[in-house]
């Protein structure tokens, strides 16, 4: 038990030996150019997987989303967002910094959605004195929460009828189909423009892919560049982008059983509330309990470091049954 698991996040995921494998044989090319093969076959695939027209190979999922508020909106204009999303409250005030586009911030309802009477009720007039309300960004899975299709065609009919576009923060997005069983399709075709992380549970190292209408992204392609996200010979990573698109979406599938079985154990041995979505647990702990916890896991070498744990791709069948063997002693103790 040399190895630490780590359940911080889902981005501590290190390329296993088939994905380098894939890396380091890619073709490539200048991507700036539209020249990297690899990269224009990321983008091809997972716009086909997703019924989108266009994808965009990006550095990140905060330059993912950014790209997108610049793209839909221009200066002066606002989008309704979350209050706890990740395009509002995770990415450094970015679209505000870098496009002057305003947040209307709301609260998510405890099941991951936002209550959309109340977003319509937030759309400004056109009138000199408002910003222009111009998108309403959404995001699946909202703390390990999956949404489906009727949440989406709702809130895409609404947009719709205040003439707003929808911009899904899907980094977890293949949990979500995974989850609820259903066609990636049945929900992004309720979607202007959807972000996927590659390098969440999926297990690449690095990158994002932004997807949309070829007009969307022929801008898109333009803010990238601004933003210093054009890469050049990309291809070796969008090589592990495929390579995770075609083996690792399925066994998302087993984190969400892992995350369930550590779920019963702590509610069997520590009588402990928890709450647990797709691949992520939450435990109500105060501080003090958390730091107790936190060593005596830290003693089986594993590695938490507050009241959500993620289980992802490095977090195999053993890893579990120390886990739960762990949070026995634990209860015991
Ligand atoms: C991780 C995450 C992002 C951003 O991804 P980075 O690659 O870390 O920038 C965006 N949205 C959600 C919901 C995320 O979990």
């Amino acid at each position: 038990m040399n190895d630490w698991i780590d359940l911080r996040s889902d981005t501590v995921t290190r390329p296993t030996e088939e994905m380098r494998a894939a890396m380091s044989t890619a073709a490539v090319g200048d991507d700036v150019y539209g020249e990297d093969p690899t990269v224009n076959a990321l983008e091809e695939q997972l716009a086909g997987r997703l019924g989108m027209a266009a994808g965009l190979f990006v550095a990140s999922g905060t330059q993912s989303n950014l790209i997108a508020l610049l793209t839909h909106c221009q200066r002066g204009d606002e989008y309704i967002v979350g209050d706890t999303a990740h395009a509002y409250r995770f990415e450094g005030g970015g679209a505000a910094a870098l496009g002057g586009i305003q947040p209307q911030p709301l609260p998510f309802l405890p099941d991951g959605t936002l209550d959309l009477a109340e977003v319509s009720r937030l759309v400004k007039p056109d009138d000199v004195h408002f910003a222009r309300t111009r998108l309403l960004c959404l995001e699946n899975t909202k703390d390990g929460i999956a949404s489906g299709s009727d949440y989406y065609e709702k809130a895409g009919a609404m947009a719709g009828e205040h003439g707003l576009a929808v911009h899904l923060d899907g980094a977890r997005f293949f949990n979500a189909v995974v989850e609820l069983g259903c066609e990636p399709t049945e929900i992004t075709r309720h979607c202007d423009s959807v972000s996927i992380c590659l390098s969440k549970g999926l297990g690449a190292p690095v990158g994002s892919v932004l997807l949309g209408s070829e007009a969307f992204i022929r801008a898109a392609r333009r803010w990238r560049k601004v933003v210093g996200g054009g890469m050049r010979q990309a291809g070796i990573l969008a090589a592990a982008g495929i390579y995770a698109l075609d083996n690792n979406v399925e066994r998302l599938r087993s984190d969400h059983r892992h995350a369930a079985e550590v779920a019963r154990a702590l509610g069997d041995h520590v009588q402990l509330p928890v709450q647990q979505h797709t691949n992520m647990l939450f435990l109500d702990l105060s501080g003090t309990q958390l730091h107790r916890l936190r060593e005596h896991l830290s003693g089986w070498n594993i590695r938490i470091n507050r009241n959500r744990w993620v289980f992802h791709l490095d977090i195999t069948e053993a890893a579990v049954d120390r886990i739960i063997t762990a949070i026995r002693a634990y209860g015991s103790s």
